[in-house]
């Protein structure tokens, strides 16, 4: 039976791209979902989905940007599968531009999402996971955590971040508690959608003509979930073949 069987995971960002190919992904091998996001319409529609595959998922309305909301999502998924096993910080965006765009709003917007998002997600579920010595913290980072490009300077450093504070956290809770960075490369989702700036909007359109399919990266957080509890995957990098 799959080690995926009858976890409780939480996967914020799950209403398109990587976290939705996740949650079907996870459901299919027997996990029980909580699933987060802005946009309910969708996640009603994919909770549907898995239901009517067998699965077992059901979602909450999160902006994880708002502290209470994370909170709350980390209750309510102990309320209704009375523990939390792995929550999979997912959520993000990638509103890229040049520094002297001087975009700051948005540049204020991927920090708050791409690194408070992740903080807030992981105070919401350690004191759970230390109290139950277990559990699983999954942080989505990216090629773009180990690389600065031209025009991604503000998305590179929250990916940056990302990577530190899951290696800090595997340092600091690690005897029970496993942490895994799951960098992505090109994957092929809704990600460019946030970008304004039109330059910047060609730049990546070419780099994404190459883009992978987000079931790949699934793929990748199944096999780090699966490991016997005592095998902590620190991090996949996954790219396209023919991405630099
Ligand atoms: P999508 O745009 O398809 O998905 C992003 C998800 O994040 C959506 O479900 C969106 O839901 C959610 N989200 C955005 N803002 C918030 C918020 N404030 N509160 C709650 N949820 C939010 O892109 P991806 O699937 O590609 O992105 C998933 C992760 O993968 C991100 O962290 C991204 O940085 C990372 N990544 C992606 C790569 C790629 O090439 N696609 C490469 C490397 C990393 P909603 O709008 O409904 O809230």
């Amino acid at each position: 039976m799959s080690q995926v069987f009858g976890k409780s995971i939480i996967i914020t960002g799950a209403s398109s791209g990587i976290g939705e190919a996740t949650a079907k992904l996870l459901a299919e091998h027997g996990a029980k979902l909580m699933l987060a996001a802005r946009r309910d319409d969708r996640l009603e529609k994919l909770v549907a989905e898995i239901e009517s595959a067998g699965g077992t998922a059901t979602y909450q309305t999160v902006d994880v940007t708002q502290r209470n909301q994370v909170e709350a999502l980390a209750k309510s998924t102990l309320e209704q599968y009375g523990k939390i096993d792995v929550l999979i910080n997912n959520a993000g965006i990638m509103p890229v531009s040049r520094l002297d765009q001087l975009k700051v709003d948005e540049w204020e917007r991927t920090i708050d999402i791409n690194i408070k998002g992740v903080l807030y997600g992981i105070a919401a579920v350690l004191p759970h996971m230390q109290k139950a010595q277990s559990g699983h913290i999954i942080n989505i980072a990216s090629v773009a955590g180990h690389k600065v490009y031209p025009g991604s300077a503000v998305y590179c450093s929250t990916k940056f971040a990302v990577r530190a504070i899951s290696e800090g956290l595997r340092q600091e809770v690690g005897a029970h508690i496993r942490s895994t960075i799951i960098s992505p490369g090109a994957v092929a989702t809704e990600l460019t959608n946030s970008i304004s700036d039109p330059e910047a909007a060609k730049n990546i359109n070419a780099l994404y003509e190459m883009a992978i399919q987000p079931e790949a990266i699934a793929q990748a957080i199944r096999y780090a979930i699966e490991q016997p509890k005592e095998v902590d995957v620190n991090e996949i990098l996954i790219r396209p073949t023919a991405q630099e």
